[in-house]
């Protein structure tokens, strides 16, 4: 027997939270699905000081438990859920969770964000947050004049370098191949820069950790097979995001990254009823107060879409 909602909210980071307060409070009496991470991608982060209205240092799991409980006040529902399986192409929309659970709705929001891609190194997690960052504009001022490392050679990695160009006294990108595939445009403005250098043909071994902290990296030249290791407190990896969209592939229209395609400033996708939200839908600016206000929006636009199809 299945459950019905009028609004279901896949993910709890930002957007889906903040797409749970604006739906309850437009009297959709939502459905938010949490996913394995509870409050999603910034609970990793105990250091955030960049999401307006708060003038210390936040907690990442502070933040969106505060989101939770707003939207929980308001009447959204929440389910320690993860969804596995999603007809999109009959309504009402169906979606199967993983314990079980068979879901209808006649809007759906896909908040589920786009996971950082990860070197897959032994002291990378733990690390996190401790000199290992995937976020230039979240982390790159706590290494204010000091010498970094970005790891990658695509577009990300070349903006994410310039970003720190401009806090930090040093920026060596590490890149396995010996030439950028970041746009050339992008190219010229890092090369253009004083202060940011590459080194090619090269990968990290090891993330080196004093008390707790990254201390150094060392780097293997994958022609000659040399390992040099270079002290810093910083490595920003840089290597793309993957996109949680697997299990809406084929129904709903997704980029060639596999992002979800929205419409021109909008979060509404090329079926009526089914909206992206946060980063699932932006690969250009993954940001806590970027996907917060798309997951408003894209309530906005299931209460519309409701209304117009009553
Ligand atoms: C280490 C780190 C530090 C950061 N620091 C900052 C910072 O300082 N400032 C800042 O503004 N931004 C920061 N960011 C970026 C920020 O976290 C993201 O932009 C933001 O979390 C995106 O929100 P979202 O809701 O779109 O997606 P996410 O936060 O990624 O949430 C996705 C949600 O979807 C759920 N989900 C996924 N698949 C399913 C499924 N099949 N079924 C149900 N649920 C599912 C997950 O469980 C999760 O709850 C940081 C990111 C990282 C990784």
């Amino acid at each position: 027997m299945s459950k019905h909602h009028e609004v279901v909210i896949i993910g709890s980071g930002p957007a889906g939270y903040s797409a749970g307060i604006y739906a309850a409070r437009n009297g959709n009496k939502p459905l938010i699905i949490t996913g394995m991470e509870f409050g999603g991608q910034i609970t990793k982060s105990f250091d955030l000081e960049n999401y307006p209205g708060f003038t210390e240092k936040i907690d990442g799991l502070y933040l969106t438990e505060q989101m939770r409980k707003q939207a929980e006040i308001f009447g959204a529902e929440i389910l320690a859920d993860t969804v596995i399986n999603a007809d999109l192409n009959n309504r009402p929309f169906t979606l199967k969770t993983e314990n079980g659970e068979e879901i209808t709705a006649d809007a759906v929001i896909i908040a589920t964000g786009a996971s950082c891609k990860t070197l897959g190194l032994p002291n990378e997690k733990k690390l996190t947050g401790h000199g290992v960052s995937y976020c230039a504009t979240c982390d790159g001022f706590f290494f204010r004049d000091k010498e970094v490392f970005v790891i990658g050679g695509g577009n990300t990695a070349v903006y994410e370098a310039l970003h720190l160009s401009t806090v930090c006294s040093k920026v060596t990108v590490i890149h396995r191949r010996d030439h950028f595939t970041a746009e050339n445009i992008n190219q010229k403005h890092f090369f253009d820069t004083p202060n940011c250098e590459v080194i090619w043909n090269s990968t990290v071994e090891e993330i080196v950790e004093t008390d707790g902290k990254v201390s150094a990296l060392k780097v293997k030249n994958t022609k000659t097979g040399e390992v040099t290791e270079y002290p810093t407190e910083g490595v920003f990896i840089a290597i793309g995001n993957k996109p949680n969209t697997e299990i809406f592939a084929n129904q709903i229209e997704l980029d060639e990254a596999g992002y979800i395609k929205t419409k021109p400033n909008l979060c509404a996708t090329n079926i009526d009823g089914i909206f992206g939200a946060g980063d699932v839908k932006n690969p250009h600016f993954k940001q806590v107060v970027i996907a917060a206000a798309s997951g408003a929006q894209a309530a906005m636009e299931a209460t519309k879409y409701l209304l117009s199809s009553k």
